[in-house]
This record gives structure tokens, C-alpha cells and sequence, in this order.
């Protein structure tokens, strides 16, 4: 992508209606916009960014098993009155009339909607286990939206759902879906700590928020510090393996970790002082397992090989994408802007032309510009006649990992300067060299 092609909003100013870094570092680079309130837009550079989270996402339920479908925003308030959620649901809950009078609602969440989905086609055990998901907006009307798209109204949620003949087996269909976004949360660069959370009615210890720690995080928490170097289970894992995804769920659920809702002082005291974490975190992630809490309701039941029927267990799994978005700014940033992991960087690699126009310079921009899109390298390519202190300043801002550097003395003699935006470091490389490197990231 050209840079004088292309559209980055950038300010130069500090916005003053944000209140953290990620808010402020998103408005500046010219990631989103709001709307209305709690309500945006996702401009070319956080559209690239939200593009690639998603697709990590999606890798790790597609690994885990889950089979993506997409639900509509809109739903029909019937669904709802079936559940018994449509008058408990409250303020939240963005109701909606058509021109028929017709009662609808903008989904806060789907688990009425694919409880009926479910109910329609699937009658037998033999069609179980099954996990489908989405990817999707949803509207909340929450009383304090804020920090940007931290806690919107509209938001995107990738939200799955589990059915099983048993409890058991929803177990292991839980434990595959903590698996899953143990690896997604490292893969985003992230360490997200899973923590237990409030079951209600249901009892047990299957409902777990994974909570980044962060300064700015809405959440307090309380964990043993061991949490930061445990093994993320790799690609190979298999999701079959009831008992090897047991003991991956029992080992990181064997040391203390809660929020405040949940925070038991005592448990906590037990831990050596030294070793006691607490800290403010952001929640990421909420996985749920709740029975037949909706099935028995609404009639979803499959035939057992009993012969009789059974209202399915089920569980939801939500991770929001347009939350970890700035929850990854929040982890990784400095005082001149984003650090983007390689993962979910907007763009792979950016060339500077300090002189467009130099025939050199000009020359060199465009071998290393071309040859890297070739090899399937996301490129931004700083052609702008900007001075070259607002062409630094925009491409540590905007965190792209590696930054090429191609003034005219060193491109006279064939040379660029490579940084590396997290440490800083530069190196003065033949361009010949500068290509092999960063075809090897
Ligand atoms: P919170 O306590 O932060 O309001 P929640 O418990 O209401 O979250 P869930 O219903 O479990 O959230 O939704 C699953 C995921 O969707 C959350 O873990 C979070 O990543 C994301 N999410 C929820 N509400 C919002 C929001 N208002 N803005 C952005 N993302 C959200
Ligand atoms: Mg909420």
C-alpha cells in the first residue's frame, strides 16, 4: 500500500475525550471513529488489524473443532419470550419494533437463537458432540460506554455454543474451548489469565473470564504469579484427548486466580507473599458451561441411545474482538505509540522514502516495495512528500514491527537502515541483505 494512496487519518493533536492509551494511540493513528455514543467506524488501518485478530480466532476454533455459521444481528423478540430472557434482560436490551408492529431486538447474544437453529435439525445423540460459532456484532446499551472500543454499545463478539448428550461430555467440550483460547490469547501476544467467575444458579467450577493484566483493566484481580510462565499447549494438541485436555485445564486451574466479585482473602493469604499477584486486569474472554439451562425450555433434546430424549447440555464461549484490539495497545505500547506483535500487525513491514523524488531513493523503495508484496509481505510504503520527522513519528505511531529507512547518502552506496520498532535498534544493511532478512520474519 502507498501511503499517499491510501487513507490514514492521523492527529496530531491528543484527543481530548480519551481517558487511556489504547483510546488515545486508536483515535491518533487513525484506527476508528465514533459515530454516536459507545458506537464506531473501523478505518483502513484498525480494519486490518480487527481483520487479522479475527482470523487467529477463527483458526483456533476451527482447530478446536467448532464450525462456523453466521446469525443475524436482528432478532425476532419470540425467541426470547420462549427463554424466559426477554423481561429479565433489562435496559441492555436494544427492543425494536418493525412496520408490522412486530416486536425485535438487536442481539446482546445468540444462545435463544441457536438453541432454536439447534432444535430444528438435530434429533439424535449420534449428531453430537457439536460446537458452532459466529462472528458478530452485538448491541448492548451498557450505562458507561467508554475507552473507545473497550467497552462499546456495538461491539463484535465471537460467541460459540456447545451441545452435548451429557454432562460429561459438555466438560470436555468446555475444556476444548479453554484450549482454544489459551492459544488464541498467546498467539495475540497476550497472557491472559483464567480466572473463575460466578456460575449463579448452576454451581460448579465451569465458568472462567481470562483477564489480561493491565493497569487500566475495569477488573481487579488477585492470582499467584506462577501464572506468567506456564507452557501454552501447542498447535499438535488434540482436541479429541478427553484425559490430556483435563490435565491442561486442572494444571491452570490448580493456583489461585480471581476477581473481586469472586476473591476469597483467605485462599489468597495462603499463597507466599512473594508470589501474590494483584493487579487490574481486562476481561477478554468468558466461557460458561450451563446445563440445560436453555435446552429443557425451549425443547432442544436429542434422542439418547436409551432411546429416550434428553434436553441437550449446552455451554457459550464469547472473546471480543473489537475489546482485544485495544486491550493488545494497553500491553504493548510506549511513549511514541504502538508496538503491534507480529500476529496482528496492520501492516508486516514499512519502507520510508526520505526523498521521493531522488532517483535512488526512488529506485531502492520501489526493488524493496514490490519484492516484499511479492513474497506475500503486507507492506506500507512511505512515498508522502511529509519531512522526515512526521514520516518517524507516524510509523512508530501507527507500531508496524520493521521499519526500512531510505535516505539518499546511504542509498547512493545501495544501503538502507532496517529499525525494529519494539527495541529501537538499527542497522545499516545492503538492500540485497535488508530483502533476505525481512523475507525471513
Ligand atoms: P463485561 O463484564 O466486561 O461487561 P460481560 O461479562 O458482559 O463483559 P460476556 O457477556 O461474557 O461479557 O461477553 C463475552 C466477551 O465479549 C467479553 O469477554 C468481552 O471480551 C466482550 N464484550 C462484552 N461486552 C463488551 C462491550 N461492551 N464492549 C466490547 N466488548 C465487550
Ligand atoms: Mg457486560
Amino acid at each position: 500500500m502507498r501511503l499517499s494512496r491510501y487513507f490514514m487519518p492521523i492527529l496530531k493533536e491528543n484527543p481530548k475525550e480519551a481517558e487511556i492509551v489504547s483510546h488515545r494511540l486508536m483515535l491518533r493513528a487513525g484506527m476508528i471513529r465514533q459515530q454516536s455514543q459507545g458506537i464506531y467506524s473501523w478505518l483502513p488501518l484498525g480494519k486490518r488489524v480487527l481483520d487479522k485478530v479475527n482470523a487467529i480466532i477463527r483458526e483456533e476454533q476451527n482447530r478446536s473443532g467448532a464450525i462456523e455459521v453466521l446469525m443475524p444481528t436482528l432478532q425476532s423478540a419470540e425467541l426470547w419470550q420462549e427463554s424466559g430472557r426477554y423481561d429479565d434482560y433489562g435496559k441492555e436490551m436494544l427492543r425494536i419494533k418493525d412496520r408490522q408492529e412486530r416486536p425485535m431486538l438487536y442481539g446482546p447474544t445468540n444462545e435463544e437463537m441457536i438453541t432454536d437453529i439447534f432444535r430444528s435439525y438435530v434429533k439424535s445423540y449420534k449428531n453430537l458432540p457439536l460446537n458452532l460459532y459466529h462472528i458478530q456484532l452485538k448491541f448492548r446499551d451498557e450505562i458507561r460506554p467508554r475507552f473507545g472500543t473497550m467497552r462499546s454499545r456495538e461491539f463484535l463478539m465471537k460467541d460459540a455454543y456447545s451441545f452435548d448428550l451429557t454432562k460429561e461430555g459438555a466438560l470436555h467440550a468446555y475444556n476444548k474451548m479453554f484450549v482454544a483460547y489459551l492459544r488464541t490469547f498467546a498467539r495475540l501476544g497476550l497472557r491472559a489469565i483464567p480466572m473463575r467467575a460466578d456460575t449463579g444458579p448452576i454451581g460448579g467450577n465451569h465458568s472462567h473470564e481470562f483477564i489480561i493484566l493491565a493497569d487500566t483493566g475495569e477488573s481487579e484481580v488477585f492470582c499467584h504469579k506462577d501464572f506468567i510462565d506456564f507452557d501454552i499447549p501447542g498447535a499438535e494438541t488434540n482436541f479429541d484427548d478427553v484425559a490430556g485436555l483435563q490435565a491442561v485445564f486442572d494444571k491452570w486451574t490448580s493456583i489461585y486466580a480471581a476477581t473481586s466479585e469472586m476473591h476469597d482473602e483467605a485462599a489468597f493469604d495462603v499463597i507466599p507473599e512473594g508470589d501474590r499477584l494483584s493487579a487490574r486486569g481486562i476481561e477478554v474472554g468468558h466461557i460458561f458451561y450451563f446445563g440445560t439451562k436453555y435446552s429443557e425450555p425451549m425443547g432442544a433434546k436429542v434422542q439418547g441411545p436409551d432411546g429416550k430424549e434428553h434436553p441437550v447440555h449446552m455451554g457459550s464461549y464469547g472473546i471480543g474482538p473489537t475489546r482485544l484490539v485495544p486491550a493488545i495497545i494497553e500491553a504493548s505500547h510506549d511513549d511514541n505509540g504502538i508496538i503491534w506483535p507480529a500476529s496482528v500487525a496492520p501492516f508486516d513491514v514499512v519502507v520510508i522514502n526520505m526523498k521521493p523524488g531522488d532517483e535512488a531513493c526512488d529506485r531502492i523503495c520501489e526493488t524493496l516495495y514490490g519484492g516484499l508484496e511479492t513474497i506475500g509481505k503486507d507492506v506500507l510504503y512511505d512515498d508522502t512528500d511529509e519531512r522526515a520527522g512526521t514520516k518517524f513519528a507516524t510509523a512508530d505511531l501507527i507500531g508496524v514491527p520493521v521499519q526500512v529507512i531510505v535516505g539518499p547518502r546511504s542509498a547512493a552506496v545501495g544501503e538502507v537502515e532496517v529499525k525494529d520498532r519494539k527495541t529501537g535498534e538499527r542497522e545499516t544493511l545492503t538492500v540485497e541483505a535488508a530483502m533476505n532478512r525481512l523475507a525471513g520474519r
